[in-house]
């Protein structure tokens, strides 16, 4: 799909005209009698859904509260539409809330492209939730979800969602966009300038001359961006612009608001260079020549080639690493982030874990840690996933981002148990195999739309294990792991071991035998329906025990060591399966506590 779009803003009304080219090719075996456009500004008026659900759920988004109820006339968002071609005919076409409704009279073949011509007219909302004019830092724009954009049309359909505050999904395609504004206003946003020499603005490579083509008072700014799915831009006439090109050559864009947060915008610059230099090595390969990380928004967003963050905190690069993963598990693995937040969220999260630790690891000159039983990948999301867990008021983790009945356990989900999702596969398949998944996982599926299953396969190919089961309770229920040491007896030179689960989740178990002369063992149990096993992860000795069929309640198994010679039988003490409750994991001599 291409997208061509030409905006003229007004910076004194803070309304924009806008005329847009739509290049649909219909790549569904169906035909399309119908198709769907968003049009997110208008979720900022009284009544609407983002406004009506933001005033009934139990615990509201802070930022948002009643304040959309509040908005003036001239402070509202809207998007309307003046007019729609389809091949240069008009069509009929209803706008319900934030979507366009779009009959044709002639459907759209399977596999034919045709041109959608749109006239429209926007206001911009003052800024409540990520996009708007004027937010908490004074950025005049920050400009997202700020065109009609097509819907989705996928193995399940349309997918025409209101915009309630959640997620995004969208049609991949090219853009051409030309704005114009003020020329006072500097831009950052998703895409590469086309006109450099005819803006400046730090656009302009060192040493060029620039010749500003102003027109009455405005200047044009010419942007395209390859094989996006979205794309953002925001102005501000107060921004300043620092450049970074790294060894690889990708050249990375900081705006902001002069003089706000200098040191940490200068300290952010070479932490940015790491993640990328690390992202790339060990999630996929960064496929655009750009990104750009700006201030703007209400908090950190995540846009293609870009982000938008706010600048007042403490230190930028958390926030600016999480949002930039976001473009590796939604900028280019377009998964449908409404329906599976937890794929975008969960996954950035949990990259956002290991990108950090190096991070600080360099900074402090630090070399990696050897790698032992107990420091075995991470526990990305754990806390809040098991504190969800325990509170009952977890929902499966399939559920679509916007019916979740509490945003805290939207969060606690999608970010929480979608790390952990990640982080725990490790413990399934093994480190190893996670990172080699992690690329082939990229490879397989970016500028694609992988689903749940679609993820898991590229998991189950490179491990060669059977997981089905691990979506099935993970994904689909609530169903929760809590696995422990039932009880442990000496016999002679040999000591007997039971294991108990007692979550209804099944998982496989590494069990950790250290002897009181300090060496350590681990006991290995497979499911039986991983039709399989995890490579050994440590050069600690391992005993590969037959699989446990999870209809079992117990387990048991015989160490051929006498029990005076054991200090302690752990299960998982990587803590990397998301055990709910960790207290029955370990038994220990010398200990009063049998576990029982
Ligand atoms: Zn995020």
């Amino acid at each position: 799909m291409e997208y061509k779009m030409e905006i003229d803003m007004d910076v004194k009304t803070n309304r924009f005209q806008g005329v847009q080219n739509v290049k649909y090719t219909n790549n569904s075996p169906d035909a399309l009698d119908q198709v769907f456009y968003h049009l997110y500004f208008n979720a900022f008026q009284p009544g609407s859904m983002m406004d009506v659900r933001s005033r009934t759920i139990a615990d509201p988004d802070r930022r948002v509260r009643d304040r959309i109820f509040n908005l003036k006339e001239d402070e509202i968002g809207y998007q309307k539409i003046k007019s729609l071609k389809l091949n240069g005919k008009p069509v009929k076409y209803e706008v319900v809330g934030t979507v366009l409704e779009v009959q044709l009279d002639q459907p759209i073949a399977p596999g034919s492209t045709v041109d959608f011509d749109m006239e429209f007219e926007a206001q911009v909302p003052v800024q409540i939730r990520r996009t708007g004019r004027d937010n908490a830092e004074g950025v005049r724009y920050s400009m997202a979800q700020w065109f009609p954009k097509m819907a989705e049309y996928d193995y399940q359909g349309w997918h025409a969602d209101e915009y309630i505050g959640r997620e995004f999904y969208g049609v991949w395609g090219n853009f051409d966009v030309k704005i114009k504004i003020d020329k006072d206003y500097l831009i950052g946003g998703t895409g590469y300038l086309q006109n450099p020499l005819e803006i400046g603005h730090g656009y302009e490579n060192e040493g060029e001359t620039v010749n500003q083509k102003v027109e009455n008072g405005k200047l044009t700014w010419h942007f395209v961006a390859p094989n996006v799915h979205d794309f953002m831009w925001a102005a501000d006439p107060d921004y300043t612009h620092k450049k970074l090109t790294t060894k690889d050559g990708l050249e990375l864009h900081f705006i902001h608001k002069k003089g706000q947060n200098e040191e940490n915008w200068d300290k952010v610059i070479p932490q940015t260079e790491m993640l990328f230099e690390y992202a790339s090595k060990h999630f996929g390969k960064y496929p655009y020549k750009q990104f750009s990380v700006i201030q703007g928004g209400d908090g950190g967003m995540e846009y293609p080639m870009s982000t938008l963050i706010t600048g007042s905190r403490g230190s930028l690069i958390g926030v600016t690493v999480h949002e930039a993963m976001h473009d590796w598990y939604h900028g280019i693995l377009g998964s449908n982030e409404a329906l599976h937040p937890w794929m975008d969220e969960g996954f950035a999260s949990y990259a956002s874990t290991r990108i950090m630790d190096y991070i600080n690891r360099k900074t402090r000159g630090e070399s990696e840690p050897e790698v032992t039983l107990e420091n075995l990948g991470n526990n990305s999301g754990q806390r809040s996933y098991v504190g969800l867990s325990k509170s009952g008021r977890e929902e499966p983790l399939s559920t679509h981002s916007d019916h979740f009945n509490l945003n805290g356990a939207y969060s606690s989900s999608a970010y929480g148990k979608g790390a952990v999702w990640m982080s725990q596969m490790g413990y399934v398949i093994g480190e190893e195999n996670l990172n080699k998944a992690l690329l082939a996982y990229f490879d397989d599926w970016k500028f694609k739309h992988p689903n749940p299953n679609d993820v898991l396969r590229s998991f189950e190919k490179v491990s060669g294990l059977e997981l089905d089961w691990y979506n099935e309770y993970f994904v689909y229920t609530t169903k929760s792991i809590d696995y422990g040491v039932k009880e442990v007896n000496g016999e002679g030179n040999k000591t007997n071991v039971t294991l108990e689960r007692v979550g209804m989740m099944p998982m496989p178990m590494d069990v950790v035998v250290t002897y009181k002369d300090g060496s350590k063992e681990v006991h290995y149990m497979a499911l039986r329906m991983m039709r399989g096993e995890k490579p050994a992860e440590t050069q600690d000795k391992r005993i590969v025990h037959p699989d446990w069929a999870w209809v079992s309640p117990t387990y048991d198994f015989t160490i051929d060591r006498p029990m005076s010679d054991i200090a302690s039988i752990e299960i998982d003490p990587s803590g990397r399966m998301a055990d709910v409750e960790r207290g029955n994991n370990k038994w220990e001599a010398n200990s009063l506590n049998t576990n029982k």
